[in-house]
């Protein structure tokens, strides 16, 4: 039984977190620095795994990213725009290939390994090849409208090219602002006596969330793809039982079979299944006309993923955008359907986090000391 005491520190993380939330995606003027965010977190989600009836459905632990600002028009994701849980070490990346390895019955995994950009997530929707909508994640199930904003970034591709295009298509992705442009941007800021940006991240934010669009326009901003809203339309029919709602919903597969295993092709007993890999994927939206990331690799099990990690932290202060970690995604779309998703994040997907590198200029003295 949790005593008065982690009762209160409970009730002034979740104060806190939700504070520092508001600032951080709302206003887009982060008061603490995401490492100390990201502690308090974690204490959070210790004491809520610790003592379960401290958790409230609307804890930030439970929760993706902020309200949508009113003053936007409001669009709804038809599949959620979720978070990813963190990896902080290597004993983290052991057990999270482990969790893989046990729920999909296999010896070992190949991950789709890539950037962690830091930015904003964005979802764009093509019609017939043409960019109709843009949204933020917002809250994750509502975003915000920034579809006249997204035009002006130079890289999105508002016609797609290429073949076997989907009629509908959602692209997921990150707009961020390349280091240089942001050194640019602030010495202007400077120049004219404007207050500067605290980090590319928040100046990503801050321009594409603009209620002008030419004021974005003149933001140099740039877009890296780095999935699809729903994959299920790229990989082979088949559906686990237990995959999750929203698959089924889309009606793009079939229900899952009385016996909970792969519904297979109608009549055919066991087929063999074409697999689909989500770098695949990335290779199709490079060729439609997205900018993907260059330093993606595939690597098997968790020594691959190591691998992988340390070579992107050798290579990062050399990158042209900032990254706050690496992703790693189980790469067989299939699998990915039938590991499915906790509250705000997929299970087959997970951030490995890099040691923070961000100073803020004016931190908010943190209070919650625990
Ligand atoms: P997150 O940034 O840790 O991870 C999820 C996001 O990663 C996705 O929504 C997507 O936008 C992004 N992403 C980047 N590259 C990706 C890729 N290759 N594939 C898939 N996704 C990719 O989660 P979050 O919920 O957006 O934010 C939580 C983090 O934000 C915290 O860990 C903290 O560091 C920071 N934060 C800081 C403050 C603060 O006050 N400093 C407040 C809130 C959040």
């Amino acid at each position: 039984m949790p005593d008065l005491s982690h009762v209160e520190q409970a009730s002034a993380l979740r104060a806190a977190l939700e504070r520092y939330n508001h600032a951080y995606y709302v206003l887009d003027t982060p008061t603490v620095p995401d490492a100390e965010y990201d502690r308090l977190f974690r204490q959070l989600q210790s004491l809520e795994a610790e003592y379960p009836e401290l958790q409230t459905p609307d804890s930030p632990t439970q929760r993706v990213g902020g309200k949508p600002l009113p003053a936007f028009g409001q669009v709804a994701h038809a599949v959620p725009m979720l978070s990813l849980n963190n990896a902080f070490s290597l004993d983290d990346v052991v057990a999270f290939d482990r969790r893989c390895r046990e729920g999909l019955e296999k010896i070992a995994i190949d991950y789709a390994c890539e950037p962690k950009f830091d930015g904003l997530a964005i979802r764009l929707h093509y019609a017939d090849g043409l960019l109709v909508q843009g949204a933020t994640r917002g809250d994750g199930t509502i975003g915000e409208d920034v579809t006249q904003n997204l035009r002006t970034v130079r890289n999105i591709p508002l016609r797609l090219v290429g073949k076997d295009i989907p009629s509908q298509l959602d692209v997921r992705g990150e707009v961020v602002m390349l280091r240089a442009d942001f050194a640019a941007l602030n010495a202007r800021q400077r120049a004219r006596g404007e207050k500067e940006f605290v980090n590319p991240r928040n100046a990503a934010a801050g321009s594409l969330r603009q209620l002008d669009a030419k004021v974005t326009a003149q933001r140099p901003l740039y877009f890296f793809a780095y999935g699809v809203g729903d994959a299920t339309a790229f990989s082979p029919v088949g559906l686990l039982h237990g995959a999750p709602q929203e698959y089924l919903l889309r009606g793009v597969l079939p229900a899952p079979s009385s016996d909970g295993l792969l519904n297979q092709a109608a009549g055919n007993a066991e087929p063999p299944l074409d697999r689909t890999f989500h770098s695949e994927l990335m290779d199709r939206l490079a060729g439609w006309g997205f900018t993907v990331a260059v330093e993606r690799s595939v690597m098997r099990g968790a020594a691959g993923l190591a691998a992988y990690y340390a070579e992107m932290a050798a290579a990062r202060a050399q990158l042209p955008y900032d990254i706050d970690g690496v992703v790693y995604k189980v790469n067989d779309l299939v699998d990915q359907m039938q590991l499915g998703f906790v509250s705000r994040a997929p299970r087959f997907a997970i951030a490995h986090k890099f040691p923070a590198e961000e100073v803020l200029t004016t931190v908010e003295a943190i209070e919650v000391q625990v």
